[in-house]
């Protein structure tokens, strides 16, 4: 039977918090105790979930959803409106199209406003904060990082929308023109980029000091958009059942996915998509040549190195957060042990799983490292052979593909279907992309109209106090344009957090 769905509760990785709400959990991002939040226990739908083959994708991200949320706190209709709206924003009608390129299924995930894939849970996840906003007649602001792609999804999800205010910090310098282009041309009031002259790494650190300022976070509710937020996990299982039922309508086969990965989001997703009872295969962690995840699947250990910058930079991470999730069920939903081996982590950048955990994970996982030379040499080959320009991390997915050919032997599977996930479209990393194919590449028209539009940005000095005073001159001057009304305006949002 699948899980009763209005008894779902949250809990902390960690073992800090127990029995929050979704609403708690998705407000919460970072647990108290460090941990993440997730699911006190992951719905079963192996015996129901067929009945969902003819949904479209915006009816099967309602279904999912409703699984992870109860009916008390989001009323069917309002949650059926939400995902409705939250699609209606891509261009293309499937949503998530799929192609066929040889033996490989692309899943083309980067139709939504900002051409990557970050996009089908930030559009959700904007429209969800508004809507827990309003009801609870709180304000919100959302601070996050970016070295070029999570800023753009995370202020188009934003735009707009009532109660949140929007910050995000880029290295000056350090993203792409069109990714700053993209940022900046939002030119909506709630919208505030800040660059940053600092490193990406510099920004970073100030959104953690800012978060872990507890009364300033209290005072100004700060929110995440980062993937540590458990509903950008949950809005991206939908499409690992959606593509199984374009490919397999009639429910007959079984399915692999090779994924793209730098903070182990995205792939979770698929791992919760397989214990909800999807008939997946392989799970395939694809990195770039920052492969701490690909060294863990191949020796057991998890050990921290310096970041490389490499041509597909939505990737380059030292440490990928979410994997503290998957974790947790590898060291059999023992807190505790989760735990002190976190503490370990952070004390000396290394973490060793057992022999047994290894095997564990072996079995939810295969890994392969796309080296510079691999994306290059995958995106040239695809461009000549098939005429399908692929940005480079998607192109790390496809080289993760050949590179496990032999030893999963996945071609040979009757009834089966290799994915790779498609994360951004190429013309975003443009300059990759043309010294791979030697010439340039065509933009969508949406992409190359933000090249020129008129921008909006303030430049701020790299120290932590210079952002909090910005976020605090902007928080007054938006809320309470009459310089008279300041401090009571200071007064009324204490009490209304
Ligand atoms: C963010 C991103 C990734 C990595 O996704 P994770 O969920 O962090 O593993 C891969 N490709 C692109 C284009 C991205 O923007």
């Amino acid at each position: 039977m699948a899980a009763k769905p209005s008894s779902i509760k949250y809990k902390s990785t960690r073992g800090g918090a127990t029995g929050l709400t979704f609403e708690e959990a998705v407000f919460e991002g970072l647990a108290c105790d460090g941990g993440l939040m997730i699911p006190d226990s992951i719905p079963d739908v192996s015996a129901t979930f067929k009945s969902w083959s003819k949904l479209k994708f915006h009816e099967l991200a309602y279904e999912v959803a409703k699984l992870y949320c109860s009916e008390a706190e989001i009323p069917a209709a309002d949650l059926k409106e939400l995902m409705c709206r939250s699609y209606s924003t891509f261009l293309h009608p499937d949503v998530v199209p799929i192609v066929k390129v040889d033996d490989l299924y692309i899943m083309e995930l980067f139709h939504g406003p900002t051409f990557a894939f970050k996009d089908v849970a930030l559009q959700a996840l904007g429209n969800l904060y508004e809507y827990f906003l309003k009801r609870s007649k709180r304000k919100l602001c959302v601070v996050g990082a970016t070295s070029g792609d999570t800023g753009g999804a995370a202020i188009y999800g934003m735009r707009g929308k009532e109660n949140v205010e929007c910050f995000i910090l880029f290295p000056q310098g350090r993203v792409s023109q069109i990714q700053k282009q993209q940022m900046t041309s939002v030119l909506d009031a709630n919208v505030h980029c800040l660059e940053l002259e600092g490193t990406f790494d510099d920004c970073q650190d100030i959104v953690k000091d800012l978060f872990g300022d507890l009364p300033f976070k209290k005072q100004y509710c700060l929110g995440a958009v980062n993937s540590i937020n458990w509903a950008r996990i949950m809005f991206q299982i939908t499409y690992y059942f959606y593509t199984y039922f374009k490919l397999f309508p009639q429910c007959d086969g079984t399915m692999s996915f090779s994924v793209p990965t730098g903070n182990f989001g995205d792939i979770l997703a698929g791992y919760y998509a397989k214990r909800m009872g999807l008939p997946v295969k392989h799970l395939i962690v694809a990195t770039n040549d920052n492969d701490i995840l690909h060294r863990f699947f191949d020796s057991g250990s998890y050990d921290k190195y310096p970041v490389k910058a490499t041509c597909s930079p939505s990737m380059d991470i030292g440490i990928s957060s979410n994997f503290e999730r998957y974790l947790f069920y590898v060291f059999g939903q023992d807190p505790k042990k989760l735990s002190e081996a976190m503490t370990e982590f952070k004390k000396t950048g290394k973490l060793a799983a057992s022999n047994q955990d290894l095997q564990t994970a072996r079995l939810d996982f295969a890994s392969a490292c796309a080296t510079e030379k691999n994306q290059q040499d995958t995106m040239r080959s695809w461009d000549q052979k098939y005429q399908y320009t692929l940005d480079p991390h998607t192109a790390c997915g496809v080289s993760a593909c050949d590179q496990l050919r032999y030893k999963l032997g996945w071609a040979q599977l009757p009834r089966h279907a290799m994915v790779v996930l498609g994360t951004a479209h190429p013309g975003k990393f443009g300059e990759a992309v043309q010294a791979a194919l030697k010439r340039p590449v065509v933009l969508p028209p949406a992409l190359a109209a933000v090249e020129h539009a008129p921008t909006r940005f303030q430049v701020v000095p790299c120290t932590t106090q210079s952002v909090r005073n910005t976020i605090e001159r902007t928080v007054l001057r938006r809320q309470y344009p009459a310089p008279c009304d300041c401090l009571s305006g200071v007064r009324r949002m204490l009490v209304g957090c």
